[in-house]
């Protein structure tokens, strides 16, 4: 049923459904797929002009690169590797080879300052597996603290490119808790993959969602389109979105999801990607060049990947942050100069194009991935809980060990569609 009515001088036009998904991203695929499934039909809102969210492959720069998700982490039970086999999509190990080579200030690092920082980098598991977190929870940068303050910030910088924050605001029970495994990659891109996977659903792009009213027996959904008004809503934008208040929520949400969302933070992990051509200084393909100026400016380069004319540069925390803010141009000329002191002047002749897809100013994402603060692990459970029987919150965050990841946002997706079959029955 579609009527018509007009507020404030705008037109809108309400429309009857059954469940509104927000987010087209993995999350809100898993979720549609399984109402579809279940006999529902659920319509899916999504504010950019594409499907996939924070898993892009981006061929702007003519050769392709995941510029969000990129790994199919802990692969032995991550449901993408069936979804890819299911679709006939190929995946792979990662591309081992090319060599690793690290640099301070664009100088190569001796052999024993790279084995001191190997040892360190080491430190974090091994004192996850002494410590005691029974009693109490506490940070990364707390659980490294008698390393010193020569060495702490070294074994806890590694952390800067896998969770992409400082670790004095990562939660040690939340980093024990995550999944490990094999990585797989996706040679043909896991942002392209995640996009096909979405074939058949009703996803209506370039609807960003503005306000949520659950006061009523349903939930109307308002975007600038109009409003559609349903029984139930599965809202999978991500932490950073939530609590940007870009969402108007009628009546507020529970104090419990607001705790929830206060113990969560969105880290910064970020890719700088520049098209090259020419000279590629000796370099093998998928060379790996890391410098690391200080522990908290560090930028890991992937030279070539797959001999593509192509270089990424990835950091995170509060240098990514700075970076992001600073705008693409000022990202590009940063990070060609720390190639041009790596592996000499010429490079910048090489460099015909950037592309900054820069998660953290990204009104949609709002930052890489949701971290959980030193002292709330339970934030994830608690943000995964039904509010008023109709509106329910999913997406990578609130995937348990699967949090940060595509295959803990699709695991997510599927449980608050499930979630809602058992409210509803
Ligand atoms: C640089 C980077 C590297 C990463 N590397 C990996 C990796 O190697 N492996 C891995 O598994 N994961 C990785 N991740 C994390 C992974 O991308 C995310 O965990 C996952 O994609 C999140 O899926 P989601 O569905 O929860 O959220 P999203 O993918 O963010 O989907 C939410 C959707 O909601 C939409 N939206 C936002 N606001 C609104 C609104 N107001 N109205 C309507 N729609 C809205 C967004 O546009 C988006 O499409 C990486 C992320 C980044 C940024």
């Amino acid at each position: 049923m579609v009527t018509a009515f007009s507020v404030a001088g705008r037109s809108f036009a309400a429309t009857d459904a059954d469940v509104v998904v927000v987010g087209a991203g993995a999350a809100g695929i898993a979720a549609a797929q399984t109402l579809r499934a279940a006999g529902r039909k659920p319509i899916v809102l999504e504010a950019r002009g594409r499907i996939g969210g924070r898993a892009f492959t981006d061929a702007s720069l003519g050769a392709t690169y995941d510029a969000g998700a990129m790994f199919i982490h802990w692969a032995e039970r991550n449901p993408w590797v069936q979804i890819a086999r299911d679709l006939g999509v190929e995946t792979a190990s990662e591309p081992q080879g090319g060599g690793f080579r690290v640099f301070t200030d664009g100088r190569p690092m001796a052999d024993a300052d790279r084995r001191r920082r190997r040892d360190a980098f080491n430190q974090i598991d091994r004192r996850l597996e002494t410590v005691d977190l029974t009693g109490r929870d506490m940070s990364i940068a707390e659980l490294l603290g008698d390393l010193g303050p020569d060495s702490a910030p070294v074994a806890a910088s590694g952390l800067l490119l896998s969770i992409g924050e400082e670790s004095s605001r990562i939660s040690a029970r939340d980093y024990q808790r995550l999944w490990a495994g094999d990585d797989l990659v996706v040679p043909s891109g896991y942002g392209n993959l995640v996009t096909r996977s979405a074939a058949g659903l009703d996803i209506r792009l370039n609807q960003t969602v503005e306000a949520i009213r659950w006061d009523g027996s349903g939930v109307t959904v308002a975007t600038p389109s109009g409003d559609i008004r349903a029984n139930a809503c599965i809202l999978t934008v991500p932490v950073g979105v939530l609590k940007s208040g870009a969402i108007r929520f009628t009546p507020d949400l529970p104090t419990a999801t607001r705790d929830a969302l206060a113990g969560l933070h969105m880290g910064a992990l970020t890719k700088i990607a520049l098209k090259v051509e020419g000279d590629r200084f000796g370099l093998t393909p998928g060379a790996s060049l890391l410098e690391t100026g200080a522990p908290e400016r560090m930028m890991n380069f992937d030279m070539y990947p797959d001999g593509k004319d192509i270089v990424i540069g990835y950091c995170g925390g509060d240098y990514a942050r700075k970076i992001s803010e600073a705008g693409p141009e000022e990202a590009r000329a940063h990070v060609v100069d720390l190639l041009a002191k790596m592996v000499g002047a010429e490079f910048r002749k090489t460099v015909k194009a950037v592309s900054f897809p820069a998660w953290w100013t990204d009104p949609f994402a709002r930052g890489s991935y949701s971290v959980c603060d030193p002292g709330h692990e339970k934030a994830r459970e608690a943000l995964a809980q039904p509010i008023g029987g109709r509106l329910l919150i999913a997406g990578e965050a609130t995937a348990g060990g699967g949090a940060m990841t595509v295959g803990g946002a699709t695991l997510a997706g599927r449980a608050a569609a499930a979630t809602l079959a058992r409210l509803k029955a």
